[in-house]
């Protein structure tokens, strides 16, 4: 069975999913929703949209009526993913819902009981979680090769441009490079780790605080600690290129990715020597396996849904809340 998609949000992530979605054996690009309607009409012409496929914000509610989508991809500015996903949720269909899933933990929650009540799935942009590279170096994990692991390092972070985009406004960011980018470093620690953090610290320091205003975090340092003992030293900014780095290691061996979260290959090393999985388009694997999970109840190895998302939005609440008090803060 195929899963047939509508994209919400022809923005520049959008169009890379899009694309990528064309190589899919299993999920097809069927149906936009967007407020430009020349956007519209170019996606129709481009990948064979018919009008009848087609939404704006103010309509999309009646997909519920449209027998010819089974979900929508929810990709479109951080704050608003929890209306849109309630909504799509209530019109019956399913969600999938780009990073942050929200811009707090109590908001994540309301989502996934929405798709809970509704009977709908909710997965998470997570195109990771499907990596093969990424997934060996798990499986390594999981099968001893690296000792007891005892301490994780995450680098995020990219140098932002333009002041006016909406990554740098608040009000439709949630947040600054931790929602961007530092979710990465947070999720990672958990998959590579393979446990969930118990504490954390932060701090943070803002050398630019009239591009990055009040509600835009600059740089957080942020650390992690685990109920085995790991501890995990992790970097969030919008100030730094060349950060894309984790590195996980244990009593007996180690694992390094660098890249470890852009969109090309991820390249990854161990003790044992290079990870050479080939390397697929990750939002081409990420929609297919998406289908399996939806149509034939396929568990990931690791967790996509929506209460997985609620996970990490919890850790961004409690470093922000490090941040603002400067003491450690305690987890689940
Ligand atoms: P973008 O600015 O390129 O696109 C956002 C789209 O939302 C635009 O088409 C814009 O017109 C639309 N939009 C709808 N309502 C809007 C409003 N009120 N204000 C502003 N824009 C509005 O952004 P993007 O890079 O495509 O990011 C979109 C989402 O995708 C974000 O949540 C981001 O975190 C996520 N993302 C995920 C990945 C990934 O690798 N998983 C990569 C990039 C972005």
């Amino acid at each position: 069975k195929i899963l047939r998609v509508a994209i919400m949000g022809l923005g520049s992530y959008g169009t890379r999913v899009a694309e990528a979605m064309q190589d899919c054996k299993r999920a097809k690009l069927v149906g936009v929703i967007s407020g430009t309607p020349s956007k519209i009409a170019m996606w129709q012409s481009k990948y064979g949209i018919p009008a009848k496929n087609c939404y704006n914000y103010e309509n999309f509610d009646a997909i519920k009526d449209n027998p010819d989508i089974d979900a929508v991809y929810v990709i479109t500015p951080n704050a608003l993913h929890k209306g849109q996903t309630i909504r799509v949720a209530k019109a019956g269909k399913h969600v999938i819902c780009e990073k942050p899933m929200a811009v707090n933990a109590s908001d994540a929650a309301e989502m996934v009981s929405a798709c809970d009540q509704a009977g709908v799935k909710l997965l998470i942009g997570y195109r990771m979680h499907f990596e093969a590279n990424t997934l060996k170096a798990v499986e390594m994990r999981e099968k001893g090769e690296f000792g007891d692991i005892k301490f994780f390092q995450g680098l995020s972070g990219f140098k932002i441009g333009d002041p006016t985009q909406w990554r740098l406004n608040p009000e439709l960011s949630g947040g600054g490079a931790m929602m961007d980018i530092g979710i990465y470093s947070i999720n990672g620690a958990r998959y590579m780790v393979g446990e969930e953090p118990i504490w954390v610290t932060a701090q943070e320091v803002k050398t630019d605080p009239v591009k990055f205003k009040d509600g835009i975090d600059e740089t957080i340092t942020f650390q992690m600690g685990f109920p085995s003992g790991v501890v995990a030293s992790c970097l969030s900014t919008y100030s730094m290129n060349n950060l894309d780095k984790f590195f996980l290691n244990g009593t007996q061996g180690f694992a390094e990715m660098q890249p470890s979260t852009g969109y090309g290959p991820i390249q990854g090393k161990t003790h044992k020597g290079p990870l050479n999985e080939p390397h697929v388009t990750h939002q081409t694997t990420q929609m297919d396996q998406m289908a399996a999970i939806i149509f034939d109840g396929v568990t990931p190895k690791i967790p996509v849904d929506g209460r997985e998302g609620l996970k990490d939005m919890v850790i961004i609440d409690a470093i922000f809340e490090a941040v603002k008090t400067g003491e450690k803060v305690l987890l689940g």
